[in-house]
């Protein structure tokens, strides 16, 4: 067996070593796995191909800043509101009471909670894996390519693995049935700089929903400010949706079509949970990687950590126990909480975005203050109040009489 390619300021690995946890991928999902873990002193590999920061609109809830002890610096802007655009141009705007969303640069958080992780005493490794094997005795060999286009095979052993390494994860498909099944909207964005002079109706402070057909057929059209630099993005399950078209025309909306462009990207979200995070036995999966981000808003980030927290535990109760079984524990303990507001979600999604006669009247159903507080409570805490159950019992009946068509979309 050959050492493992380290990263030259890590100290070079025992041939022997046996770790607890090999976390494959090093994005939110896993560097809160393994930052977890490690503090827990359980001994970790983090394994992540490193490269190209993942495209990302960067927006993120209170409550995974609170949760996951977020310091205020790596938040470069907070939006105090939110517009909702619909097909005709009417504008919704919603004010954030008493709170923010926070914006964050995927590039410099990501290596910020991979750092956290190795702080703890997770012991991090660059390089793409490539596949797990076991040995008779119940340990298995996770291997990787380092970085580098002829790098060799390279290998370490473990008793647990989770899969962190997002949508479409080479982990999931190796090891979890089912996981080839899942359902993905393809999302790109152009990242541009702030102009020095903001074009007419641009608020460094807002961010920007567009619902319209020609920006997306089934999802929605973003602008997201983040200090010096503008997220502009949309998604769409339809393969020959031309995403880079509907770029530039929101681009041309919003009066951005001259700001200098730094990148443009896209990547994957998946659109539904996976009927299995783990294989009864040694894997799990979490974050992208298990399908988890919220249907209607591509939310993934928030349950991307607490996938990964959730993964955590599992296989701390894994490791306790021996029994593989523990694992099926992240994703129970997810879908308990979650789970509800996954499937209204996906309903929404499912009526509302299929017509721009629904988009319209979505927008315009979005003025409802019982509907704002509701969907802003949903979204910061990621809770539905209770305090207000009258306000439940009107939204209920509003939406009701949408889906059932008595009144007009
Ligand atoms: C364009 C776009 C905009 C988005 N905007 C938002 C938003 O504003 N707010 C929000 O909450 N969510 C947003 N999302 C969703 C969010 O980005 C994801 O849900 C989130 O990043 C998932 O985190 P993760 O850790 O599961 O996966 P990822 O962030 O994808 O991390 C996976 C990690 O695994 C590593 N990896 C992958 N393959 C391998 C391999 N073979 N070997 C080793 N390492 C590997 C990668 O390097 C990466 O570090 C957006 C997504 C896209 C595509």
């Amino acid at each position: 067996m050959s050492t493992p390619d380290l990263r030259s300021a890590e100290p070079v690995l025992a041939m022997d070593t046996l770790f607890d946890v090999v976390v494959v991928g090093g994005g939110p999902a896993g560097a809160t796995a393994a930052d977890d873990l490690a503090s827990a002193g359980h001994r970790v590999l983090l394994l992540d191909r490193a490269g190209r920061p993942k495209p990302c609109g960067g927006a993120v809830p209170p409550r995974l800043i609170r949760d996951f002890q977020i310091p205020d610096h790596l938040l470069v802007a907070r939006a105090q509101a939110a517009r909702m655009v619909s097909p005709t141009g009417a504008q919704v705007d919603i004010p954030i009471e008493g709170g923010f969303v926070g914006m964050v640069d995927r590039e410099v958080f990501d290596e910020w909670l991979r750092e956290r992780a190795a702080s703890h005493g997770a012991v991090r490794c660059t390089g793409r894996f490539d596949s797990l094997q076991r040995t008779d005795d119940g340990v298995v060999l996770v291997r990787w390519r380092g970085p580098g286009e002829d790098a060799a095979l390279q290998q370490v052993r473990t008793r647990l693995v989770i899969g962190a390494d997002g949508a479409r994860s080479a982990v999931a498909r190796q090891e979890v049935p089912g996981s080839a099944k899942g359902r993905w909207v393809f999302a790109y964005h152009e990242i541009v700089q702030t102009p020095a002079e903001p074009p007419a109706g641009f608020k460094g402070s807002r961010c920007e929903v567009h619902y319209d057909g020609r920006l997306s057929p089934d999802f929605y059209g973003w602008v997201f400010p983040h200090g010096g630099t503008v997220s502009i993005g949309t998604g769409s399950a339809d393969k020959g949706f031309s995403l880079r078209g509907a770029v530039s025309a929101l681009r041309r909306s919003v009066h951005l079509e001259g700001a200098t462009t730094l990148r443009r990207e896209g990547a994957p979200i998946p659109m539904k949970p996976l009927p299995r995070w783990d294989n009864g036995r040694d894997v799990v999966l979490a974050g992208d990687a298990a399908g988890v981000v919220a249907p209607a808003s591509g939310e993934g980030i928030y349950y991307a950590m607490l996938g990964g927290r959730l993964a955590a535990e599992a296989v701390a109760r894994c490791l306790a126990t021996g029994d593989g079984r523990a694992l099926a524990g992240a994703r129970r303990a997810f879908m308990r909480e979650h789970g509800r507001v996954f499937w209204v979600l996906g309903i929404m999604q499912g009526f509302w975005y299929v017509s721009d006669k629904r988009r319209e009247r979505f927008v315009s159903l979005c003025r409802d203050q019982d509907i704002q507080q509701l969907t802003f409570d949903a979204y910061m805490n990621k809770r539905l109040v209770r305090a207000r159950p009258m306000a439940h019992v009107r939204i209920f009946f509003k939406d009701l009489a949408h889906l059932i068509g008595v009144a007009r979309v």
